[in-house]
C-alpha cells in the first residue's frame, strides 16, 4: 500500500470515528488500570456485557492494591457474568505482580509488560499506545477482518488472512502520535461496520478503497472446532457451572463434590465422580478452586 493510500484510509477511518465512534468508559479514561481492566474483559466478552460489569469491577476493586490484596474468591465472585473465569485469576496475579515488583504502577516497557499474566502482543500494544507517544498497533479478530477485506479481495465473509499478515500492515498504517485513537477506531469499524458475516458497506468509511466489497459472498461462518466434552456439553460449559456453584456460596465454606456433581450433572452418580475430579483438579490447577478438610472432599473457591 502506498502512502498516499495509506494516508486516505487512515483519514477516512479517523473522520467516520469522529461521529459515529462508540462512547464507551474506558475510551474517557487514560488511567492504565482502569484501562487494563476493560482489555481483559474485553478479551473474550462482548462489549454490552462488560458495560455492565465494568463499573461494577471496578467499584470494588478501583486500583492495583485494592485488586492485589484482595482474596481470590472475592476477585472470582467480582467476575460473575463475564465468563473465561481464568481472567479473574490471572488479572489478580497481575495486580499482586505490578505492586510487588513495579511499586503498584503498570510497566512501560513492552518487554515487561509481555511478562505480566494475562497480557499478550495485543493487550501490551493497546496500552502503550494509551499516553499517544507509542506507534503500537493492536490486531484483534475486528482489526484482522478489516485488514483482509480492504487491500485483498476476499471470496467469503469467513475468510481471512493470516495474522501475521495482520500485524505487518498494522504496523504499516499505525499513526505515530495518535495510535490509541487509531486503535479505537480501527476496532469499532470492524465491530459495528465489516461485522463477521453482514457487513455494512453502505455505510463503511472505506468503502472506496476495499478489494472485497462487491465479490464477497456472505457464508456463515465455519463451526468451532471440537472441543472436550461431557455428555454433549463442553468441559468448559460444565467449568463455568461449577465455578457459579460455588460464587452462590458467597464465600461459605464449601460443599462436598458429591453435592456439586448433582447440581452441575442432573443425574450424577459415582460413575461421574471421575470425571469431575477430573474437571476440579484443572480448576484447581487454573487456581480457580480448593480443596478444603483433611481428604479434601469439600471444594470451594480459591
Ligand atoms: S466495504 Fe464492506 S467489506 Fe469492505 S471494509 Fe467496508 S464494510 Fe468491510
Amino acid at each position: 500500500m502506498g502512502p498516499k493510500r495509506r494516508h486516505r484510509i487512515r483519514k477516512a477511518i479517523l473522520q467516520w470515528y469522529g461521529t459515529c465512534g462508540r462512547e464507551l468508559p474506558w475510551r474517557k479514561t487514560k488511567n492504565p488500570y482502569r484501562v487494563l481492566v476493560s482489555e481483559i474483559m474485553l478479551q473474550q466478552t462482548q462489549v454490552h456485557r462488560v458495560l455492565q460489569k465494568y463499573p461494577q469491577f471496578l467499584r470494588r476493586f478501583p486500583d492495583f492494591p485494592s485488586l492485589a490484596h484482595g482474596r481470590r474468591s472475592n476477585v472470582i465472585l467480582a467476575w460473575r457474568g463475564m465468563g473465561y473465569n481464568n481472567r479473574a485469576v490471572r488479572l489478580h496475579l497481575l495486580a499482586r505482580q505490578v505492586v510487588e515488583k513495579h511499586h503498584g504502577r503498570l510497566p512501560s516497557s513492552y518487554e515487561e509488560l509481555i511478562q505480566l499474566p494475562g497480557i499478550g502482543r495485543c493487550t501490551a500494544n493497546a496500552l502503550l499506545s494509551l499516553g499517544g507517544r507509542n506507534a503500537a498497533a493492536v490486531v484483534d479478530i475486528n482489526v484482522r477482518r478489516v485488514f483482509s477485506r480492504v487491500p485483498f479481495a476476499m471470496d467469503t465473509t469467513a475468510d481471512l488472512i493470516p495474522e501475521k499478515v495482520a500485524w505487518t500492515i498494522a504496523e504499516e498504517l499505525v499513526p505515530r502520535g495518535n495510535a490509541y485513537t487509531w486503535n479505537q477506531a480501527l476496532m469499532d469499524l470492524g465491530a459495528t461496520i465489516c461485522t463477521k458475516s453482514a457487513p455494512k458497506c453502505g455505510d463503511c468509511p472505506v468503502a472506496k478503497f476495499c478489494s472485497s466489497r462487491k465479490h464477497m459472498r456472505p457464508i456463515r461462518v465455519r463451526l468451532s472446532r471440537s472441543e472436550p466434552s461431557y455428555g454433549g456439553i463442553p468441559n468448559r460449559i460444565h467449568r463455568g457451572k461449577i465455578v457459579e456453584e460455588l460464587r452462590r456460596l458467597n464465600g461459605k465454606g464449601g460443599i462436598t463434590r458429591e453435592t456439586l456433581g448433582k447440581r452441575v450433572l442432573t443425574k450424577y452418580t459415582s460413575h461421574n465422580e471421575k470425571w469431575l475430579k477430573g474437571i476440579l483438579a484443572g480448576l484447581e490447577k487454573d487456581g480457580l478452586v480448593k480443596a478444603l478438610g483433611k481428604n479434601g472432599e469439600r471444594i470451594s473457591l480459591a
